[in-house]
């Protein structure tokens, strides 16, 4: 069967940001979607045991926050009403980085700051709420269902985590895996002959410790997010704090190259300490935690080249972090599955729902997206000495450019603004490489670093 008919049935594997994305764009284009979930999935915004990334420092940038409007379009008024920061993130940001802040502005395009439960749970609740969209939880999945010549992917066998743990098939005209990082589709392709995809793996070692705080409403600093960001390979460190729903501060710090922040108390906040920032230790020193101290590793950047692939069977796909999973410090995970499953929207709009052949024009178009952020974060990571991994040629020069482009965006705000724009997917990095921009990251970079002090906030868009 090639065309999705008005019996037409996909299965999404895995009921995260990008199984939940998947699935309503698929409630566009098939008559029903099933959501296969191996977690009791709550119907409130709580991290689960298979997604405990969740659980600490998320921010949505704005590329994807836009896309995720065209599908929801009150999700930023419900962020809002729940109390969640839907704010031109450059207006109320306060980030430190290579000596001082880079300016601030106004730029008329808007991100959210939230808890990463609260967010999935306002796109759960929606994607839910589609008449042709169902969630079948606590099932795990445990491999693909092919015809006899193996050229289609059928289904898969799912096993119910209830009492019995009952085993069954379920059947398909098209799955989708998004199981995130841990995805078993290439010991699942090689199980049916099919060869797996080449990886590259760029190693980090980055680590994550989070702990919730009490946020004063009234503090002025209250609607500010800040973050600090290493000037590599000299300083490792980072430190982010973002105001949430519920009157909430989330606290993540860490480094790369092992340089973890300590999950005891007093080895926390000497952590925050040592930061060249001072804001980040001033607040948690004197605010009420509201959690423990919890540690996340994430030892590598990890890509799957499923677009090098020359064998791959029909009626199948694979989306977000199981597709790509990046070094989470640059913020771009949720944005890029959300643009992954923007381009298989359009991709089935303009085949109008042709099946035969999707794999190849999907991973294709999925590489394009995925090929802007993975330069950006892979890129950064080589300024440290000890990542290792595929470098990209020419990676160390470019990186000597990028260092006068953060010098400049402390004393320039159009500078500011055309890097916030590449870092947030809304431009790519080659707009920071125009004659125009070139003189005036040189001219910037040069000049004397902007005083330690957060500065208030330039009105309008710099072009
Ligand atoms: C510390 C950290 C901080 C981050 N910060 C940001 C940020 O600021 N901004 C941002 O955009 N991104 C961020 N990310 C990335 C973001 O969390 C991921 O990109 C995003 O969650 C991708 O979602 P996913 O749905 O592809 O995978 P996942 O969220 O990993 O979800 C996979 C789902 O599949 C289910 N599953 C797995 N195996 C099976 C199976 N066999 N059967 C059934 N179900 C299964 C799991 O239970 C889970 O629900 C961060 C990541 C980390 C690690």
């Amino acid at each position: 069967m090639a065309t999705p008919s008005a019996t037409s049935h996909a299965l999404v594997l895995g009921a995260s940001m990008a199984g939940l994305l998947t699935a309503r764009v698929l409630s566009k284009h098939f008559a029903q979607v099933t959501i296969v979930e191996r977690d009791v999935v709550p119907d409130q915004p709580e991290a689960r045991k298979g997604q405990p990334q969740t659980r600490h420092l998320h921010g949505l940038l704005a590329s994807g926050l836009e896309i995720m409007t065209r599908y929801y379009p009150d999700l930023p008024d419900a962020l809002a009403a729940g109390g969640a920061l839907v704010i031109d993130m450059t207006a109320n940001m306060c980030w430190y980085t290579y000596g001082g802040y880079r300016r601030r502005f106004t730029m008329g395009r808007k991100g959210a700051l939230m808890s990463r439960p609260f967010l999935e749970h306002l796109i759960r609740q929606r994607t839910l709420a589609r008449d042709n969209v169902t969630l079948l939880d606590s099932c795990a999945i445990r491999g693909l269902v092919t015809g006899d010549d193996r050229r289609r992917i059928t289904g898969v066998r799912v096993e119910h985590r209830d009492a019995q743990s009952l085993a069954a098939t379920l059947t398909a005209d098209l799955v989708v895996d998004c199981t995130g990082r841990g995805s078993q589709t290439p010991q699942w392709l090689l199980a049916l002959g099919y060869p797996a995809p080449p990886q590259s793996e760029v190693k980090v070692n980055v680590g994550y410790a989070t702990r919730l705080y009490r946020r004063d409403p009234a503090d002025p600093r209250g609607q500010d997010w800040l973050l600090y960001t290493p000037e590599a390979p000299g300083e490792r460190r980072f430190g982010g704090m973002f105001p949430i729903e519920g009157e909430r501060w989330i606290v993540s710090l860490g480094g790369w190259t092992g340089d973890h922040a300590p999950t005891d108390e007093q080895g926390f906040l000497e952590y925050a300490r040592s930061l060249p920032m001072p804001e980040i230790y001033a607040l948690i020193s004197q605010a009420e935690p509201l959690s423990d101290i919890i540690p996340h590793k994430f030892p590598a950047s990890l890509r799957r080249h499923y677009e090098r692939l020359t064998r791959f069977p029909e009626g199948y796909l694979v989306l977000g972090d199981a597709v790509c999973s990046f070094n989470p410090t640059y913020g771009q995970g949720m944005t890029s599955a959300a643009m992954q499953a923007a381009a298989l929207d359009e991709l089935l709009t303009l085949r109008m729902g042709r099946l035969d052949g999707l794999a190849r024009a999907f991973f294709k178009r999925a590489a394009q997206v995925i090929d802007t952020p993975w330069q950006l974060a892979v890129g950064e990571d080589f300024r440290f000495p000890d990542t290792t991994g595929p470098k990209p040629a020419g990676v160390d020069l470019l990186n000597r450019y990028v260092a006068a482009v953060h010098r400049a965006t402390l004393v320039d705000p159009v500078v500011g603004a055309a890097f916030i724009r590449v870092m947030n997917l809304l431009a790519p990095p080659l707009s920071l490489m125009s004659p125009a921009m070139l003189l005036r990251v040189l001219r910037g970079a040069s000049q004397r670093r902007a005083p330690a002090v957060a500065r208030g906030v330039e009105r309008g868009v710099p072009s």
